[in-house]
């Protein structure tokens, strides 16, 4: 039988309920497959971990993760810690250490689900965010402080190898899906020394895939071009800053926050893959019962086919669908479901398919 060793970093807010109903889902798949077996491992790396030990990852910690086929990570951000030292505490130092350079953020209205765009049906985009460089290479500095002459940078770093593998990765993307098109995004007007390598090594890459179709976008243009025209998207292309802004942007438009899922991919494999729903802590609803998982359960589908059982990844897609069809909505969707009625829901579903 495969078996595939999991690390689970459920983190912060509702990141420790939408992990377990996760777990609960993906436990229930590999059971009913027969083929495939879980070896989950939790971690409690959060901001709570992080108030108590000075750290969230131990200096042991990606040695020791490294080990596992695959991350499941909730959330990190907490009220008590500022944002800057809990994204840079926790998810960045996997991300980055692990050279999880392509980050995709697949944006579908599932059945059932009320896009607020008229044509909301045409959305079915896959983002690609570069997740290695560019705005939050993590290059500047502070001087001066609280000085009338402080000064504070922030410098974009954009590297010809680093632009190159995430435009090629897109590409390949773009190949495997029924419309084989790609758009890049940058904002190469306006800046223009990386932004406008980044439409260069575009171009190069682009001779490579002549069976791709391309086109170009800046990146306050596509944000109209997402709302005004969904239809005319397939795969995104952009830098960290510029997807992340826009694949929240796209998961609104599928309907919510608690549906978008995301995959931090490290292609080559030399380190394990990280998946995560594009969602935060949501202070606001934790602890009350009420996230939705559904964003949860289809990273965990992206993480099953990541690691090679599509068939479970197909099933799992298809009961989450049934799911939504019906309508079993957590209040973030209009309905009153919660968190443990929407799991019920999709493990029904799974035994019905079984
Ligand atoms: P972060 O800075 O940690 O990324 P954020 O600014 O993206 O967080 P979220 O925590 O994602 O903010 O929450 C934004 C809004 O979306 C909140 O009102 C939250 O309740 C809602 N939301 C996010 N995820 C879910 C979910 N899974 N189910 C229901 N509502 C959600």
């Amino acid at each position: 039988m495969r078996e595939y060793s999991i690390a689970a970093i459920p983190g912060d807010g509702i990141g420790s309920e939408v992990i377990a109903a996760g777990l609960e889902v993906l436990r229930a798949l590999a059971a009913a497959d027969g083929g495939f077996g879980l070896r989950i491992e939790h971690f409690p790396w959060s901001s709570a971990y992080y108030q108590e030990h000075g750290h969230y990852i131990p200096p042991d910690g990606l040695a020791r993760l490294k080990a596992f086929d695959a991350i499941f990570f909730g959330a990190v951000g907490a009220r008590e810690v500022p944002d800057h030292v809990s994204l840079w505490g926790l998810r960045l130092p996997i991300a980055q250490g692990f050279d999880q350079y392509a980050n995709v953020r697949p944006a579908r209205v599932l059945p059932g689900v009320k896009s607020p765009l008229a044509d909301g049906k045409d959305i079915d985009w896959v983002i690609i965010r570069e997740n290695s460089e560019g705005e939050y290479a993590g290059n500047g500095g502070r001087a001066h402080r609280g000085l009338p002459i402080e000064v504070g940078t922030e410098t974009a770093v954009f590297t010809r190898a680093g632009v190159e593998r995430i435009h090629r990765f897109a590409f390949n993307l773009a190949r495997g899906r029924p419309r084989r098109h790609l758009t890049l995004v940058t904002k190469s007007n306006a800046q223009r020394f990386g932004m406008v390598m980044w439409d260069e090594i575009f171009y190069e890459v682009a001779r490579d895939f002549p069976d791709v179709s391309t086109d170009r976008e800046l990146v306050d243009a596509v944000t109209t071009r997402m709302v005004l025209k969904p239809a005319t998207l397939d795969v995104v292309v952009a830098t960290n800053l510029h997807a992340d802004i826009l694949s929240d942007l796209a998961a609104a438009l599928s309907g919510s926050l608690g549906i978008a899922p995301t995959a931090n991919l490290n292609p080559e494999r030399s380190f394990p893959s990280m998946f995560e729903p594009i969602h935060g802590s949501a202070f606001d609803i934790t602890g009350k019962g009420i996230a939705n998982p559904i964003a949860t359960f289809w990273t965990a589908a992206m993480m099953l086919e990541h690691l090679g059982e599509p068939a479970a990844s197909a099933r799992l897609m298809k009961a989450i669908e049934s799911v939504t069809a019906a309508r079993v909505f957590t209040p973030d969707l209009g309905g009153s479901a919660t968190t443990a009625d929407v799991t019920r829901a999709v493990l029904a579903a799974l035994g019905r398919m079984a």
